[in-house]
């Protein structure tokens, strides 16, 4: 046993060897190095024979060059979920990539006034569009939608009270929960009536002094149905003008054209929430608006003025790459080219037909493991919880399941290293067989699918035509390949 310890070689040969293949910081190459040499020992310690050097360099190799990938790194979305925020919600447009390029690349006028040579505001870039393609009369955008909750609590209702319908105190995702945002705004959280029913009466009996605002919360991620009642919005504008408190309406998505045309389910438009009588009205710009990820706030003059003056608005900015690209999003909005120029809509605008052959090729690549089903593409990101787009899928199945297969196609399968043979490598179990890893290697960019009643399915509707051969050739490798090595181990 301690004669096998001793013929592993040691850092400075592992060193020597890494050497030869380039350069790597050497505080990185001795980490790396004694990295792989741990894990020599141990794979000896469990009774393996001790690693050659050239084995254990190339777990050195591959422990630098992981180290020297980016963290964050593009990947193919074939769940059918349009806006995953898991996956960074909306694809941006070209227009919106390019400006936010220039804007990156250079020096700016973000807080500079041209026509003044003076100090400008970044609060301006976007105001215009907003109004433009809201009818608000003012925009101002913040972070991220949680930013912009947080903010027009803590700026009109601290120390005061929120009413809120149980229904809408609800938790949107990631543990964020309405409840938990007001007591954090140091608002107090009034809640009214049921689960189910809430009624404009229930608004009104909780009415009192200390009442700042009713708050509307848009039900992005779950649907009430059945015995159901919620006021119309008109209808709690006229509360909230006769009792001299606000109306805010949390729309989550923020849609600004209809949902119908693209035969979804109708969704809530910010112009609807503030033409029926919202004093604010919040909303995501990386959900259906189909840009980077911030928080617009909208509505009166003054309630915007107010909050563009207070402190939090520095806190809680948008930086100029988010302008430029929220800008070049909007712009799309009052060109009318959206659904030419914004991926989200591109994609929903997808016709059925379009997908049938793109999912038939890749069930195809497939051979036996493969078939066609008639699928549901989700829109997510908190709209249109009920309803999906019709779409064709690829359902795939293989011996050791669609768990496994999701794995294999994300390049996250079992613990192997891509692109060494069966047996050769360091770390077991070497279920692994040569295929696998050959897969793993060509699954760059990662493929992500979702599992469904034992199979996999992959949905051509939110992945780009460019990457369809390579989805085609991950599953062909995977599947038809490899289908002897499937059924080793
Ligand atoms: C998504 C969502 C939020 C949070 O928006 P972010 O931009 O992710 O911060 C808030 N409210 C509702 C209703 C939502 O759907």
């Amino acid at each position: 046993m301690s004669s096998t310890f001793r013929a592993i070689p040691s850092v400075e040969a592992v060193l020597g060897e890494l050497r030869g293949n380039g350069s790597w910081p050497h505080a990185l190459a001795v980490d790396a190095a004694r990295t792989a040499i741990t894990r020599a020992r141990e794979a000896v310690a469990a009774g393996s024979d001790a690693p050659d050097l050239a084995t254990i360099s190339a777990e050195a190799e591959t422990i630098l060059t992981e180290l020297a990938r980016p963290s964050l790194r593009r990947l193919v979305n074939a769940s059918g979920v349009i806006l995953q925020t898991n996956l960074g919600r909306a694809p941006l447009s070209e227009r919106a990539m390019a400006a936010m390029g220039e804007a990156a690349r250079d020096y700016t006028n973000l807080e500079f006034d041209l026509d003044e040579g003076a100090r400008g505001s970044r609060h301006e870039h976007v105001r215009d569009l907003l109004r433009r393609t809201t009818g608000a009369e003012d925009g101002l955008a913040v972070n991220n939608n949680a930013a912009a909750l947080l903010m027009v609590l803590q700026v009109f209702a601290r120390g005061r009270e929120v009413i809120v319908s149980r229904g809408e105190a609800v938790e949107i995702g990631g543990r964020f929960r309405i409840p938990d945002v007001l007591r954090e705004s140091g608002a107090r959280l009034v809640e009214v009536g049921t689960t189910n029913r809430t009624y404009v009466e229930d608004y009104a009996n909780a009415i009192t002094g200390e009442t700042a605002a009713i708050l509307r919360v848009h039900r992005s991620n779950f649907q009430v149905t059945g015995f159901t009642a919620r006021p119309e919005l008109g209808e709690l504008a006229a509360l909230a003008r006769e009792h001299d408190v606000l109306l805010l309406d949390d729309l989550g998505s923020g849609c600004l054209v209809e949902t119908a045309d693209y035969g979804v389910e109708h969704e809530p438009t910010v112009r609807e929430s503030l033409a029926g009588g919202a004093d604010l009205t919040l909303f995501s710009g990386d959900k259906l608006l189909g840009g980077p990820q911030c928080g617009l706030i909208t509505g009166r003059g003054e309630l915007v003025a107010a909050m563009r003056r207070h402190p939090l608005a520095r806190a809680l900015r948008v930086d100029k790459l988010a302008i430029a690209a929220l800008n070049a999003t909007l712009m799309a909005y009052v060109a009318g080219t959206e659904r030419e120029e914004i991926p989200v809509w591109r994609m929903l605008a997808l016709k059925r037909e379009q997908l049938e052959p793109r999912a038939r090729a890749w069930a195809e690549a497939a051979g036996d493991g493969g078939r066609v089903v008639e699928s549901q593409t989700m829109i997510g990101g908190g709209a249109a919880p009920g309803t999906g787009q019709p779409t064709w899928c690829a359902a795939l199945r293989a011996e050791r399941g669609a768990e496994w297969l999701a794995g294999a196609l994300r390049g996250g399968g079992p613990p192997i290293v891509a692109g060494r043979g069966a047996g050769e490598g360091l770390l077991g179990p070497r279920g692994g067989a040569e295929w696998l890893a050959g897969a793993l290697g060509e699954a760059a960019p990662p493929i992500v699918a979702r599992v469904e009643a034992g199979e996999l399915l992959l949905d051509p509707r939110t992945v780009a035509e460019s990457d369809d051969e390579h989805v085609a050739t991950a599953i062909g490798v995977l599947l038809a390949g490899g289908a002897s090595g499937a059924s080793q181990s």
